[in-house]
């Protein structure tokens, strides 16, 4: 059970508090074209201004490579966190990030005022967490708060370094979330318990599925990777995607799963295309009876069936990787579907990051579920069952 110190845990009231936020932005001639992030991050930030702290916010946006890169300079970012939280963010514009201005803001803070600090990535030891630049931020606080879970898988300076040079480093709201969800959730289940995974590679999602196995009630395989599973058990799939090398790997799967009696479904069958496009002809045909010339692009409609009816009565779902090539509306059916039977099900929900996130956000089945990770890598990662850095690093309630 990961037990962290939170926002809620400690007094912040007259304290500088640098914290740690996801501000990595998608930016189009300086405007910013999603600012969910920027709103995920409120909550946090709202309870330390109200609470009376020096708010220090810093976070990395793009990749600068070590570098002041203008185009990626989170000047933007305060201006319309300024207008999201309806008082003044100033802007600490520093190429070296703790320089002269971050330390006169800093200097002239009063009680719930709020700074941010230029792009951590300009500095080049960011990403190598080094001692120099670790402590330079250490300097400007008294309190450090982790919110950037996007980040929580890498040891950078604003994450893991600066906590060495702190002595109380907590997890926001947002952080709380994730360690709540991917890890306590996952890892303690509420039964049944069935896992969905998808997504191209099998050998991306090993560690995941190995992990899993151990957890789940029932552990469900569908798009690209699942036709390895297909051709190692005898099958035709014909131009589909398979990784060869992982067939072996693949049967010790199917008998791990029934030693462990975990149910493991894999599609039954499939809908394929003559042609790795939206235009190609369909034909929908059983798993394992895919003719030469077709590639499996999607579940079919007996596997949507299977796949939904299986998470029915599911007390707690995790689902990372679609179905199937959703990004071609012909070939997105499967992951609609299971979209669709997750917002249904009374079951915990939880999406790991990346696409099948972005899947249930476009479907509008977002407000449905029970927790969207916001971090792809780092979902990943808590999936594997690792420890991630930057989780590692906040104190122990
Ligand atoms: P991943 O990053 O491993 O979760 O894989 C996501 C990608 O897998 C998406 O871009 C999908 O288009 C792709 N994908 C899913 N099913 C298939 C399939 N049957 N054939 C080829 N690619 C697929």
């Amino acid at each position: 059970m990961l037990n962290k110190k939170s926002i809620d845990d400690i007094n912040v009231k007259g304290k500088r508090v640098l914290v740690r936020c996801d501000f990595n932005v998608p930016l189009q001639e300086g405007k910013i074209t999603d600012e969910n992030r920027l709103v995920a991050a409120l909550p946090t930030i709202k309870k330390l201004v109200a609470d009376g702290g020096k708010i220090i916010l810093c976070s990395h946006l793009g990749k600068p490579k070590g570098e002041p890169k203008p185009e990626l300079s989170l000047a933007p970012v305060a201006v319309r966190l300024s207008e999201l939280l309806g008082q003044e963010v100033k802007f600490a514009a520093d190429p070296e990030v703790v320089g002269p201005n971050a330390k006169a803001a800093v200097e002239a803070m009063k009680d719930g005022d709020i700074v941010l600090l230029e792009n951590t990535r300009y500095r080049a030891e960011e990403t190598k967490n080094g001692e120099e630049f670790s402590k330079e931020l250490a300097s400007l606080c008294d309190v450090f708060v982790n919110d950037a879970f996007g980040t929580a898988h890498r040891a950078h300076c604003s994450n893991v370094g600066v906590t060495k040079f702190v002595d109380t480093a907590v997890v926001g709201y947002l952080m709380q979330k994730e360690i709540d969800f991917l890890g306590n959730a996952v890892n303690n289940p509420e039964r049944p318990f069935v896992a969905i995974l998808g997504g191209a590679k099998v050998s991306s999602k090993i560690s995941v599925i190995e992990n899993l196995l151990d957890k789940v009630d029932t552990l469900i395989i569908g798009g690209g990777m699942s036709y390895t599973f297909s051709k190692a058990r005898g099958g035709h799939i014909g131009k589909s995607l398979c990784e060869d090398d992982y067939q072996e790997y693949a049967l010790n799967m199917l008998k791990k799963a029934e030693e462990k009696g975990v149910k493991l479904l894999l599609p039954v069958d499939n809908r394929i295309g003559d042609d790795f496009s939206n235009d190609a002809n369909i034909q929908v045909v059983k798993s394992g009876n895919i003719p030469d010339e077709w590639e499996g692009l999607d579940i079919g409609p007996e596997t949507e069936k299977l796949f939904a009816d299986a998470v029915k009565d599911a007390k707690t779902v995790v689902w990372n990787g679609p179905m199937g090539c959703f990004e071609m509306p012909n070939f997105a059916h499967g992951t609609e579907t299971v979209a669709k039977a997750l917002a249904e099900t009374d079951a915990i929900t939880i999406i790991g990051g990346g696409d099948s996130a972005a899947a249930v956000n476009i479907l509008g089945y977002g407000d449905k579920m029970t927790h969207i990770s916001t971090g792809g890598g780092a979902s990943l990662e808590f999936l594997e069952g690792k420890e991630l850095p930057g989780v590692a690093a906040a104190n122990d309630k």
